[in-house]
């Protein structure tokens, strides 16, 4: 299949979860995750539609980035070391994946001579596992308190990366879980601090996260093929 056809049968999928549960699929986007794949893919599915693209590797990233020239939305959603925040400034209109608040306090330094504050999500290891990376959902709110009182960031909401399921139905719990613990976050109403999005679901399973919620979706190997490596 090409691209174009992957992207039309993602965006079909999106339109028929959002229907079966009374969801304006307006309220759903697509990040198109691009990681190990190269710059003409990139240029390929922009060229079918697609604005929005979440990448992994800041290196990687930030090369990517500068050769596209067109007007493109990057997410930057994979784990982040401190000392490499400064390649991503002013280039990422998101950070998914901010887990402790170190990496925080890294973000809003580096942001305080920007115009707009960076926008983040906080990532929520639900599954526990010692594999990912995430805060767990009992130290949650003590992040989110902490970091909501640095001037220079906004946080948007969650993200999470479930255990792998071959059926997405033993995934939904981790959804669910998620979306309860943005609703807790929401009514402690602290400044800045905004769950208006939920990044979940992949390939295999984002219609389910639909379902279940998610704002964002981060698809990657349905749109561009397998990836060599992760
Ligand atoms: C690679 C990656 C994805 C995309 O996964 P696919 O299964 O290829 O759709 C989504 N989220 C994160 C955080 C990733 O690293």
């Amino acid at each position: 299949m090409s691209l174009k056809a992957n992207l039309q049968t993602i965006r079909a999928g999106i339109e028929t979860a959002c229907r079966r549960c009374g969801r304006d699929p307006r309220t759903v986007r697509l990040v198109a995750v691009s990681k190990t794949k190269p710059v003409s893919l990139i240029e390929e599915a922009a060229a079918a539609g697609q604005t929005l693209f979440g990448e992994s590797y800041v290196q990687e990233f930030v090369a990517k980035a500068e050769a596209i020239a067109l007007p493109l939305e990057w997410h930057f959603i994979g784990a982040l070391q401190s000392n490499k925040v400064k390649y991503l400034r002013g280039h990422t209109a998101l950070i998914h994946s901010v887990d402790r608040y170190s990496l925080a306090a890294e973000i809003d330094r580096q942001w305080a001579s920007l115009e707009e504050p960076a926008a983040i999500l906080i990532q929520v290891n639900i599954g526990e596992e010692a594999s990912k990376s995430g805060t767990t959902a009992k130290e949650l709110e003590e992040l989110v308190r902490r970091v909501s009182l640095l001037p220079h960031l906004r946080i948007r909401g969650l993200m999470t990366l479930p255990p792998y399921c071959e059926d997405p139905e033993e995934v939904r719990p981790y959804f669910r879980s998620l979306r309860q613990l943005a609703l807790t976050i929401e009514e402690l109403k602290l400044p800045g601090v905004a769950m208006e999005e939920l990044s979940m679901g992949m390939s295999h399973d984002f219609a389910v996260a639909i379902e279940e919620g998610a704002t964002l979706v981060r698809v990657g190997t349905a749109i561009f093929g397998e990836r060599e490596r992760n």
